[in-house]
């Protein structure tokens, strides 16, 4: 006798995907044409269709701990050939948004971030506190912050000292971190769970050396970005992400050299422009501004089908916000430009506090639940 199946449907979670821009997932009659579709969708209970009645039944726990939705790179093969104008890329994109604020805490930050009309609230917040930190240092006597540094030379660091500095941004980079981490852990019990049910696996746990060995034999798919480069309808996307993507892992890199540098070394910035430190740090500045632009030109030049939400935008944003004040303080600095300089300084930490303390909640947290995902299907063998 076949299974039963007691459906009891989440009418918030519907409405929820509908508002993160999966509103046309009801005109779904389960034809298929997107499964076939999709080039990356795997042989054995392949994607989108079933995730389409899913959402559209409001099934959350089967979608939300499912690890098909970050399998998929919103390529947009599948909602060009629906006959329905579902728009199923759309519909596992909110999916995966919905997921992303579902596994973050505290939710109401989660709300926060997702709210365009709070982005005034989130940019006040780092900007109130590093001045009222930088004040109630100076009150005992800790001079870290000097509204008029003066000297010949323009120094980031005797406006805003880089110990202050580290002080807002080291707690800022353990907090991203504990909330990708118990994120992750719920993820991981979630997808290994759902994978029991359907019978995708047969072990009961995950075991950690075969998981770790399976998320380095991803790495070269991801950084190649071959998943990307096997849709066809967005491939142009493919560039600008790169561009960002890269741009990012390189800031990462060079933030972490120059951190070395001053603790382990105590040698102090400003560095000389023919450090490669230096070329690498303007190289990936230059492709996130780049990049992120690009995604810009994109997206305004998108076609009807596919939708952009607030969340797309405040990923790119962020990512061009981010380069664009980081360069121009380097150039105004380079450029003798003293009082612009110290503010577009300022400007760029606050986003990069920004960027620590609201990235699990945002879209580029993308860059660790697909990986986590695409760990997990290797492992599994599911192809
Ligand atoms: S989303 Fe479109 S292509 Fe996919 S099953 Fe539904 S109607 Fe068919
Ligand atoms: S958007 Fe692209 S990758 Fe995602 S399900 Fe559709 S065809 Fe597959």
């Amino acid at each position: 006798m076949a299974d039963r199946y007691l459906i009891e449907p989440d009418v918030n979670f519907i409405n929820e995907i509908a508002g993160l821009g999966g509103e046309d997932l009801k005109k779904c009659f389960q034809c298929a044409t997107c499964s076939v579709a999709c080039p990356i969708s795997p042989d054995n209970k392949p994607f989108p269709r079933k995730e389409m009645i899913a959402a559209s039944w409001g099934l959350k726990d089967k979608l939300v701990g499912n690890g098909d939705i970050w399998l998929c790179h919103n390529c947009g093969d599948c909602s060009t050939l629906c006959p329905r104008g579902a728009k199923p890329g759309d519909v596992l994109a909110a999916i995966r948004q919905y997921a992303i604020t579902d596994y973050a805490a505290p939710k109401a930050l989660g709300k926060m971030v997702n709210d365009p009309k709070k982005l005034p609230v989130l940019l006040a917040i780092p900007t109130v506190l590093f001045i009222v930190v930088g004040l109630l240092l100076k009150l005992l006597g800790v001079n870290w912050l000097n509204f008029a540094p003066g000297g010949d030379e323009i120094v980031h660091s005797h406006f805003f000292s880089s110990w202050l500095v580290d002080l807002m941004m080291i707690p800022a980079s353990f907090w991203a971190v504990a909330v990708f981490g118990l994120g992750l852990k719920r993820f991981l019990a979630d997808i290994h769970a759902n994978a029991l049910a359907e019978g995708k696996t047969d072990k009961e746990s995950i075991e950690p050396v075969g998981f770790v060995q399976a998320l380095i034999r991803i790495i070269p798919t991801i950084l190649k970005h071959d998943k990307f480069n096997e849709c066809s309808e967005n491939k142009d996307r493919s560039t600008a992400h790169m561009m960002v993507f890269f741009g990012f892992i390189g800031l990462f890199i060079v933030t972490s050299i120059f951190f070395i540098v001053l603790y382990v070394f105590q040698i102090h910035g400003p560095y000389s422009q023919m450090n490669p430190v230096k070329w690498l740090a303007n190289i990936a500045g230059v492709s996130l501004v780049i990049g992120s632009s690009l995604m810009i030109k994109n997206r305004l030049a998108k076609k009807d089908d596919q939708v952009s939400t607030y969340q797309d935008w405040f990923l790119i944003g962020l990512a061009l916000a981010l380069g664009l004040s980081g360069m121009l303080a380097e150039m105004t600095r380079l450029g003798g430009l003293a009082g612009i300089s110290y503010f577009l300084y300022f400007v760029h930490l606050v986003f990069v506090w920004s960027l620590f303390i609201y990235v699990p909640f945002t879209k580029l947290a993308h860059i660790v639940y697909r990986t986590t995902a695409m760990a997990y299907s290797e492992y599994g063998n599911r192809k």
